[in-house]
């Protein structure tokens, strides 16, 4: 017998209409045979009653004087909401079927309120529910502490919830449920005629995760990747069979995917590049600017040393205070706000000349102009103006063929 676990996002869930999708999916495992575990979001997005941000907005004005822990309680109120309404739903339907919070079904997290990590998970309970022929709905983005204290996740903590629940139950697959038909070669907000693919490799999609593609949480893949477990994103809305997520093997050794040079795109907004030049400067100056970073907290990114200065990226929100404590090293850095990363990924980019110059050639044919770049194994980075970023990831869309792969990209 198949164990599946099915994760639903907020926009899923969002009114009657969608939940009568989500309702589709469940009864469709579960009339197959399988044990569903169902790992739901808050309701909506921002501005939608209960969605999480929503609740966030209740103590807007003093949110400041509530304790980390109680607003933890109030954050995870949204997924309880879905949990119970799923339920209502299913039991209607004549599903048996029963909502857990992720404490009750045995996540336990460390004690860092609104980021907290899985520390381990009793799947013992879950385990009874299945056994007992029942659907088991379960709130994401949530766990309690040893001591039973109410703990969440941070953003994309359901995604966390569904493939860590999938590791340890050991689950057969991972279904992640949204808005769109699958991952996509780029995010469709951005450009329209990206396409969804039928399989990447759990790299190709951490990359891009970690590099702003927000369809699924970096650290969601990488509990997957470390167990095992395949992960399909998949649409609510539609019956497709969604991207599938896996070994890079597998996917070789299944036929149903090959070592593309280029996969997909993802973008970062409102980054600041910094540039800290000083011929005459102290030996230590890269040493100096980046234990300045670190030391008040501030990630740095894209970094290229020279013996005569350093170049990085830092967030927008970030700039301020780095350009304050440069200025207390002594340098007058070089400010360069509103800028976008581009990242060009693939599997299979090792290796295969020339696509560092198609990216040179499509930017710059555009009359864009490529203000840094880095490489690695599997991605090329580009830092651009964030007025351009539209045209760019469309440019580079288009020079690597991404719109015209067929339905599946490979
Ligand atoms: P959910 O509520 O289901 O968790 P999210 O908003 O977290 O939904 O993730 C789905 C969204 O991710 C899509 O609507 C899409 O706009 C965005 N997205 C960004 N990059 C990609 C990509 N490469 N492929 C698919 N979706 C992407
Ligand atoms: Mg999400």
């Amino acid at each position: 017998m198949e164990l599946v676990v099915q994760k639903f996002g907020g926009t899923s869930l969002t009114d009657e209409q969608s939940r009568s999708h989500v309702l589709r999916h469940i009864i469709r495992e579960f009339a197959a045979g399988s044990k569903v575990v169902v790992v739901v979001s808050a309701m909506g997005r921002s501005g939608d009653a209960y969605a999480t941000d929503s609740l966030l907005e209740l103590i807007r004005r003093n949110g400041d004087a509530l304790a980390p822990r109680e607003k933890d309680l109030l954050l995870s109120c949204g997924e309880l909401i879905s949990a119970a309404v799923l339920c209502s739903l299913l039991l209607a339907e004549g599903i048996p079927s029963v909502a857990l919070t992720g404490g009750q079904a045995g996540i336990v997290t460390d004690d860092r309120y609104g980021s907290a990590r899985i520390v381990e998970i009793d799947c013992a309970r879950v385990h009874r529910h299945l056994t007992a022929g029942e659907v088991v709905i379960v709130t994401g983005f949530q766990g309690r502490t040893k001591d039973g204290e109410i703990t969440t996740l941070g953003r994309g903590g359901s995604d966390t919830s569904a493939t860590a629940l999938g590791a340890a139950l050991r689950a057969d697959i991972v279904d992640i449920y949204t808005d769109v038909d699958g991952i996509l070669t780029a995010d469709p907000r951005w450009v329209t005629n990206a396409r969804p693919l039928a399989a990447v490799s759990y790299e190709e999609i951490c990359n891009m995760a970690q590099n702003g593609a927000k369809v699924i949480h970096p650290r969601a893949v990488e509990l997957a990747m470390k167990a095992g477990i395949p992960v399909r994103v998949r649409s609510t809305f539609s019956d497709g069979e969604g991207t599938l997520v896996t070994h890079a093997q597998a996917l070789r050794s299944q036929g149903i995917w090959y070592d593309k040079a280029v996969t997909g795109l993802a973008h970062v907004r409102d980054v600041t590049q910094l540039a800290v030049t000083d011929l005459d400067g102290p030996a230590d100056l890269q040493l100096r600017v980046f234990r300045a970073m670190a030391s008040h907290g501030i990630s740095v990114d894209f970094i290229n040393v020279m013996p005569t200065g350093v170049h990085y990226t830092v967030a927008e929100n970030d700039a301020p205070l780095a350009v304050e404590l440069l200025r207390e090293l002594g340098f007058e850095p070089r400010v360069r706000r509103e800028c976008a990363k581009v990242s060009v990924i693939g599997g299979g980019m090792n290796g295969e000349p020339g696509v560092m110059a198609i990216i040179v050639e499509a930017l710059t044919g555009s009359g864009i102009p490529i203000l840094q770049s880095a490489d690695s194994n599997t991605t090329i980075w580009v830092l651009i103006p964030q007025k351009d970023l539209a045209a760019a990831l469309q440019a580079l869309h288009t020079a690597f063929g991404l719109h015209l792969s067929p339905v599946g990209g490979n």
